[in-house]
């Protein structure tokens, strides 16, 4: 049996992400005890009848007692918050960790926000669904998806938080790496952000165009293109707020090919157009 990497854990936030890393970690056996806090009750009875955790927390300060990980896993401009409330709480040598999809705020604020001996090292599993909530979390959501690390300030506590972390991810499946918070967002806004606010946005045109009757004759290529457009608004307003400057600099630049594009129809410039499609049909194929 392989040791485990940390004995107690605590997840705080019981929704798709922090739900399915509970039930991995439980079904995996990859730590002896797992203590899930959710502020909902209807999200801590479907983690008891799932099986995701050992025992459910109304409170998070409860949850996070005598654990070696406490992963946070709310909003991301939840998680400073939450991760303050339970600092007093944290045991000494505990591992901080959390899911967040932005970083340098998060990573910025945590790092002044915990104790002395607790080590923080900001994480990002790239997965998920376009649904939310404990009742879509689902087991194996990890495997063979990225998940990055933005270690704050290294030192030795948290290089060795940073190990044992990776070593987790991959236990779930996932492949890792590791980025400056910075880097992690401006990334983030070009494969993510910035694809989520596209869907978003052409439902939207699409909608305003014959009262949106047009959009019941949609198939596959709407279908497809939009499938993230059913994605949580909340989280995605979040998201979007916390990650404005990288987010409005990649929008500058779909402005700008948007731009181009017009430009080659409305100048009838097939070989512009074929040539702009070729790239992306080429880059697309090879993903
Ligand atoms: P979710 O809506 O399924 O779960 C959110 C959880 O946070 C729920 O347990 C909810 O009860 C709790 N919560 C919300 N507001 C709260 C508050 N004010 N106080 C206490 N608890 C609160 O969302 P999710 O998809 O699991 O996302 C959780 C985190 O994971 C977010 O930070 C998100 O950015 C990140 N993330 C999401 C995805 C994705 O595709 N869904 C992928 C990677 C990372």
């Amino acid at each position: 049996v392989k040791k485990n990497l940390f004995d107690k854990v605590a997840v705080l936030g019981l929704g798709l992400i922090g739900g399915s890393i509970a039930l991995d970690l439980k079904s995996r056996r990859l730590c002896k005890t797992l203590n899930g806090y959710n502020r909902s009750r209807g999200g801590r009875i479907a983690a008891q009848r799932k099986k995701a955790c050992d025992q459910t927390f109304a409170r998070p300060e409860a949850a996070v007692r005598g654990a070696d990980l406490v992963i946070l896993a709310t909003p991301v401009q939840h998680i400073p918050r939450l991760a303050k409330q339970v600092a007093p709480f944290l045991k000494a040598g505990a591992v901080v960790t959390d899911v967040g999809s932005t970083k340098a705020g998060i990573v910025k604020k945590i790092s002044r926000a915990l104790p002395r001996g607790v080590a923080f090292v900001g994480g990002h599993p790239i997965a998920g669904t376009d649904k939310s909530g404990m009742t879509a979390a689902q087991k194996n959501l990890f495997a063979g998806r990225w998940w990055l690390f933005t270690p704050g300030p290294r030192n030795q506590e948290s290089l060795r938080a940073l190990k044992k972390l990776q070593s987790l991810a991959e236990a779930l499946g996932a492949k890792t790496a590791v980025l400056s918070p910075g880097e992690h967002d401006r990334i983030l806004a070009a494969i993510s952000h910035l694809p989520h606010l596209t869907a978003y946005s052409l439902v939207d045109a699409v909608l305003s165009f014959r009262k949106g009757r047009a959009i019941r004759y949609a198939a596959g290529g709407f279908r497809d293109f939009t499938r993230i457009a059913a994605s949580s608004p909340e989280m995605w307003t979040d998201i979007c707020l916390e990650n404005r400057a990288a987010l409005l600099a990649m929008l500058s630049r779909f402005e700008k090919s948007l731009r181009t594009l017009r430009r080659h129809i409305a100048k009838k410039n097939a070989a512009g157009l074929r040539r702009l499609f070729s790239r992306a049909a080429e880059a697309r194929r090879r993903l």
